[in-house]
């Protein structure tokens, strides 16, 4: 792909709202800007990102003269790059060495105070680090390095929600090559919360456990040669146990306004997708019996239609930059079930910017959603792992922490979606 693929579409919108409105500023502190003369100069949605402005005063307007001013310097929030997300430097305590910088939500997520966090070393072994101290002032976190792998592990609790406010776009239909079956892309304007209202010390623990993942016991300690459960044999497995829950006294939030594309399934779609998860399930038994690998239960656990979206979400954001000339770090998924009109659940999956104020990202999906689909499917089924990697499946930044993927499900789902947009 790197040496015959298409390059990348380059996209420099001016006009985006985000974008210009942090020109204005500039502009208007520089030299002041005639109000008559905005739209003239700067174009037509020019005029209302003024207007706002002036409402909450990030510009002012002298009366007499017409033009419009700002004491500010704006200069320094502007990127000629891109637009910026808040981000915070991890810095090794000990040395006062600059290790990596990361995005405010994943400060929040894997370096709050107390926090493991595992770092590949420059020759290529995990280190492990204790964050010591969390300073959102100078937007440094500091870390010390621990001498050995910890026996327990951090993991954050957190809650996200996504509320839409307007519709950027008229909704659309991508069609699917499985009978009747649709998927329904939807644009938004909406508003990005994210709490981590806590943390979890884990531990992995080798225990006598029920290994069935359809059992209603499975991974859970026990000490009998059959399960209590299934009565299948229970065998010795590495299993997650949770030894400690910490809440913090206040909530790490982040909260922005962004672009968000909303997909959701049509009925008609599940059924296909329960038969080839049926299918895979099969091959599965039929090969390990009940020791199933860990990266293949969640087959046995979760509704296919879940997983599939899931899968597919997390395989399109991997493809993403090869389509647009855009980072993996400025695209984050998220799927939640919703109750619809006859209570029965649906998951939706949305994907949002990551920028306050949006990039571009996810309308450029939205745009020509069936093309990103189709690389993401060449991707995955170039990847020659086993049941999923960070190149065609996990990601680091799922709110979800990974739970509920499925490489096979998603390639399936994604090769049903065809290259021909239907528009209507
Ligand atoms: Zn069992
Ligand atoms: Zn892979
Ligand atoms: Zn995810």
């Amino acid at each position: 792909m790197l040496l015959d693929g298409e390059v990348e579409r380059a996209l420099c919108n001016p006009n985006y709202h985000s974008i210009l409105s942090k020109h204005l500023r500039c502009a208007a502190s520089e030299s002041m800007i005639p109000a008559s003369e905005v739209k003239q100069r700067f174009g037509d949605n020019a005029g209302n990102i003024t207007d706002e402005l002036l409402n909450q005063k990030a510009l002012q307007l002298n009366e007499k003269s017409g033009d419009l001013f700002t004491h500010d310097h704006p200069h320094n929030s502007v990127n000629l790059r891109g637009a910026t997300q808040d981000s915070v430097m991890l810095v090794d305590g000990n040395t006062n060495q600059e290790l990596e910088e990361l995005s405010l939500l994943q400060v929040y997520r894997e370096v709050f105070p107390n926090a493991i966090y595992a770092m590949q070393s420059n020759d290529g072994n995990l280190q492990y680090y204790r964050s010591r101290s969390l300073d959102l002032e100078s937007k440094q976190a500091n870390l010390i390095l621990l001498d050995s792998e910890p026996k327990l592990r951090t993991q954050a609790t957190q809650d996200m929600t996504i509320k839409p406010l307007e519709p950027l776009r008229e909704p659309r239909l991508v069609s699917l090559n499985l009978k009747d079956s649709k998927l329904r892309l939807t644009l938004s304007w909406a508003e990005i919360t994210n709490h981590v209202t806590g943390y979890n010390l884990i531990s992995k623990v080798r225990t006598i456990t029920c290994s069935h993942p359809r059992c209603s016991r499975y991974h859970q300690p026990m000490q009998s040669d059959i399960c209590t459960a299934c009565s299948k044999p229970t065998r010795l497995a590495e299993i997650t146990e949770v030894e400690e829950e910490n809440l913090f006294d206040v909530a790490y939030t982040t909260h922005y306004q962004a672009p968000v594309l909303r997909i959701e399934m049509n009925l008609e779609l599940s059924e296909p997708l329960q038969e080839y998860a049926n299918k895979l399930k099969q091959q599965i038994e039929n090969q390990f019996g009940t020791e199933i690998p860990s990266e293949l239960t969640p087959l046995f656990q979760t509704e296919p239609a879940d997983l599939a979206l899931h899968s597919i979400c997390h395989q399109i954001g991997i493809a993403v930059p090869l389509l647009v000339l855009s980072d993996r770090q400025d695209l984050n998924s998220y799927c939640e079930t919703e109750k619809n009109r006859v209570n029965t659940l649906k998951t939706i999956a949305y994907f949002f910017d990551t920028t306050d104020g949006g990039n571009g990202t996810c309308e450029e999906l939205f745009d020509r959603f069936e093309a990103f689909a189709v690389r993401a499917a060449q991707l995955v089924e170039a990847c020659n792992c086993q049941y999923g990697c960070p190149r065609c499946l996990t990601d680091a930044r799922c709110p979800q922490d990974n739970q509920a993927l499925n490489k096979a499900l998603g390639l399936f789902l994604l090769q049903a979606i065809s290259d021909e947009p239907e528009f209507f």
